[in-house]
């Protein structure tokens, strides 16, 4: 089609305006402005981040990275919403939190190549979870996960699970937490010992108060003086496929409620630990984000810098083969 100057000039007012209406728009639904991507000096993986967290918007998710000084961040998707026990007749679906499942991820990871990857997710107990999780792998999926349903740790579900992560050799990541989601941590050796070639990453309440040797099951965000030799400890020490998740209001107490401890902690599994944030806040820092200031801690309680970046970029970049 030719258009006329005149008709050339209307068309692209329209589009203006069309665009102006849409930025304005978005504009006044962000509250954070989104800061161009500048090269890192020090780059920053984030393990763990959720699409439509607590109805967070997409354009909020990116300046929240960005603010964070995260340069890659990985997306872990929910499960299809059920009403079944084992997503507490519905009240966990979404991760318990509104985050968006599969698709959302990989919509969001392929409109921000080379600063966000996606995982591969769906409720552990499903008949169908294998089929669905393994269309995702063969997407590009880097991680199964957020796996945070009712059923056992060490149960058939998650060895079927556990059984495609090594066919595709990606990590699985576990949300503990008591008589909530993969129940019988004290089992998980059991996992660990089957699935020698499977990368577990161990996330939430229970597989942070179980640093502690003390630690009583029923406090999901213990305070205190830490006695080492936990099942964490244990496991992070004896089995070379267990790996800790830094991320969320978990990790960020069992980092702060003792400091001696913690200093020690992150030496002796220095190659161990990732850093991630799992928060769903807009801002990206401040103290309403979790994933900042955990930032921050592993920043003044790593005993040098070599230990402060395996555990904010190379112990994930090696784990996940990125960059
Ligand atoms: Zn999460
Ligand atoms: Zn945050």
């Amino acid at each position: 089609m030719h258009l006329t100057r005149r008709q050339f000039l209307a068309a692209s007012t329209a589009i203006a305006c069309a665009q102006c209406g849409h930025s304005l728009a978005q504009t006044t639904a962000t509250p954070a402005p989104v800061a161009p991507v500048a090269p890192a000096a020090e780059p920053i993986i984030d393990i763990h981040q959720h699409t439509e967290y607590h109805g967070r918007t997409d354009e909020a998710l990116l300046a929240h990275q960005r603010a964070m000084g995260v340069t890659m961040s990985i997306l872990l998707p929910a499960g299809r919403p059920v009403d079944r026990p084992s997503t507490h007749n519905g009240k966990s679906n979404g991760l318990a939190a509104k985050c968006g499942g599969n698709d959302t991820v990989v919509a969001f990871a392929k409109k921000h190549p080379g600063e966000f990857v996606f995982g591969a997710n769906e409720v552990s107990d499903l008949p169908e979870a294998r089929t669905e999780i393994e269309k995702y792998l063969k997407l590009g999926a880097k991680i199964i996960a957020e796996q945070k349903f009712g059923v056992e740790c060490d149960s058939t579900y998650i060895q079927e699970i556990a059984r495609l992560a090594q066919d595709y050799d990606v990590p699985i990541l576990m949300h503990f937490q008591h008589a909530t989601y993969n129940l019988g941590f004290e089992r998980f050796h059991k996992m660990l010992e089957k699935f020698p070639k499977v990368n577990f990453i161990g996330h939430a309440q229970a597989w942070w108060g179980n640093i502690d040797k003390n630690h009583d099951p029923k406090q999901n965000y213990p305070l205190g003086k830490v006695t080492p030799g936990g099942l964490t400890d244990r496991y992070l020490t004896d089995y070379p496929n267990m790996f800790g998740d830094l991320s969320a209001g978990s990790g960020l107490n069992a980092l702060n409620r003792d400091e001696e401890h913690t200093r020690a902690f992150l030496e002796r599994h220095q190659n161990k630990l990732l850093y991630g944030s799992d928060c769903a806040d807009a801002l990206g820092r401040g103290p309403g984000c979790s994933g900042g200031r955990t930032m921050a801690v592993v920043r003044r309680l790593a005993a040098n810098k070599a230990i402060e970046r395996k555990l904010l970029y190379e112990n994930s970049k090696r784990l996940f083969k990125l960059g």
